[in-house]
């Protein structure tokens, strides 16, 4: 019996209609190379794996691999990577042309800088569907003027086009976790939409931007843009960071 271990963020799924619900929207298929974050017992990895004939997948919990390797065993092809996913050098996987499909229930208490390591390898991925916090979840499909839109549904949305596709209650996981979850469809730009010629530049715009929610955009991006510079910028220095678009915050960062 293994005793789900809150720091590694575990509650397990147990509902057989969210499981069949997620394969569903999933469509895992041979050919495809699926890659899990956070197998767990395979509650998703099983009826994946046998769809898909192979699976990669990624467990940070040593004590659950034997467990996972003992229910998927004789199911298909399944490569175990014991290893940290914030980590993780998903690029490695990618051993052929097909671009890599990630899935995963993830661990919500290491969601947002997981979302962001993983953001690194947007050209080697096709998609992914991801179980997070509503909340999240709500924060990457917010449009800009949203209250939910802030760092990152920007820097999600510069790299993917995103889908919230269906709520979860907490009665669906053991043990439930306190909040209300969300499944998350996130699809890499193969043509980036808005491009930013220096990326570290962006995304220190966006930071500082969102640092001081509060103040206008001329006030909290004063260390970066003078207020000469803004006299010949088209956007109204009395916006606040919300009113600003993915485009817009490219186009700024363009600049400076
Ligand atoms: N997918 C399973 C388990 C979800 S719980 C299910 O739906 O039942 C989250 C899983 O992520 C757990 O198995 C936990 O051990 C694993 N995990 C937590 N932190 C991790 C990390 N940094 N890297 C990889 N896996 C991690």
């Amino acid at each position: 019996m293994h005793i789900p271990r809150k720091r590694f963020g575990q509650h397990f799924l147990r509902d057989k209609l969210v499981i069949q619900h997620l394969v569903e929207v999933i469509q895992p298929d041979t050919h495809q190379h699926l890659v899990e974050i956070g197998p767990g017992y395979g509650a998703l990895t099983l009826p994946i794996l046998k769809k898909s004939g192979k699976i990669d997948v990624v467990e940070l919990d040593r004590d659950l691999v034997p467990l996972l390797k003992n229910r998927c065993e004789g199911k298909g092809i399944m490569n175990i990577y014991n290893a940290d996913a914030l980590e993780f050098d998903f690029s490695m996987l990618r051993t052929s042309l097909e671009p890599l499909r990630l899935i995963g229930n993830l661990p919500y208490n290491i969601s947002t800088p997981l979302i962001f390591h993983l953001l690194t390898f947007a050209e080697h991925i096709q998609d992914m569907h991801f179980m997070l916090q509503k909340e999240v979840v709500d924060r990457m499909v917010a449009k800009c003027g949203d209250d939910a839109y802030g760092r990152l549904s920007i820097m999600v949305q510069y790299h993917c086009a995103t889908t919230a596709l269906f709520d979860v209650p907490p009665e669906a996981f053991d043990p439930p976790p306190k909040v209300f979850s969300s499944i998350v469809k996130l699809v890499p730009y193969k043509k980036l939409p808005f491009i930013s010629q220096n990326y570290s530049r962006f995304s220190q715009l966006v930071k500082e931007a969102f640092s001081h929610r509060r103040k206008t955009l001329r006030n909290s991006l004063k260390k970066l843009i003078s207020d000469d510079m803004w006299k010949k910028i088209s956007i109204d220095t009395h916006k606040r960071p919300e009113e600003l678009s993915v485009e817009e915050y490219v186009y700024l960062s363009n600049l400076i």
